[in-house]
């Protein structure tokens, strides 16, 4: 399985071979679609080949799941992604880099979840305290940074070089143990770490961010929603 979006998150249509589709879940020899995960909704789109074509409504690990006859094992199939719903997506997901590269840089606090949806996302950030105040105060340093037009960039790098700089791990460390190569999300000079997402390439696509609520979710875990216009 070769994985397109990982190389190249601007890929919004394809051409791959389908291997099998055991239990309805289709699954090609490549794809551009994103499975899921990190707190990146699984991508939509539309399957198409010689003789039909079928909705895709998500996935399972590596199976699509698709609304309407899968196509048959051996097909050549095109994949085209639900682009605006992803590139939607991949905005918020840089969005929420760039406030965690603030919160992380400015005020020392680490990341304790997230959730991305089309155009809007909410951060969880280990802050003791959050306010009006402190929330719009993180925003607004984000939206500067993003309007400098950062580029963005991911690259593969080996477990000795990843255990060489903690901190890249902004989750809990044991998480990372299952893995020999690491992919790094770098906004060039202000922001790194592992990730297996989609991001636009240049943080001036983010758009203007703006804060839609704050939440408290306890002690060390704050929440702000952003949404993007
Ligand atoms: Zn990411």
């Amino acid at each position: 399985m070769e994985r397109l979006y990982l190389a190249d998150a601007y890929i919004r249509e394809f051409d791959a071979t389908v291997l099998d589709t055991e239990g309805g879940g289709v699954l090609l020899d490549r794809t551009a679609f994103y499975p899921g995960g990190g707190g990146q909704p699984a991508d939509t789109g539309r399957l198409e080949w010689d003789g039909g074509s079928c909705a895709v409504t998500g996935s399972e690990g590596d199976r699509l799941f698709v609304d309407g006859n899968p196509p048959p094992a051996g097909a050549r199939v095109n994949g085209a992604l639900d682009w605006d719903r992803r590139y939607a997506i991949m905005r918020a997901h840089t969005a929420l880099h760039v406030i965690d590269g603030v919160a992380y840089k400015d005020y020392g606090v680490d990341i304790t979840g997230n959730q991305l949806y089309p155009g809007r996302g909410r951060l969880d950030l280990s802050f003791d305290n959050m306010t009006r105040e402190l929330a719009e105060e993180i925003i607004a340093a984000s939206n500067a940074a993003a309007r400098r037009g950062l580029q963005v960039k991911a690259y593969f790098i080996s477990r000795e070089e990843f255990a060489a700089r903690p901190q890249l791990m902004r989750v809990a460390g044991h998480l990372y143990d299952k893995y020999t190569e690491f992919r790094i999300v770098e906004i060039e000079g202000f922001d790194m770490q592992a990730d297996g997402g989609t991001h636009v390439a240049n943080t001036s696509e983010i758009g203007a961010m703006v804060l839609s609520e704050y939440k408290s979710k306890g002690a060390r875990n704050k929440r702000i929603y952003v949404d993007l216009r």
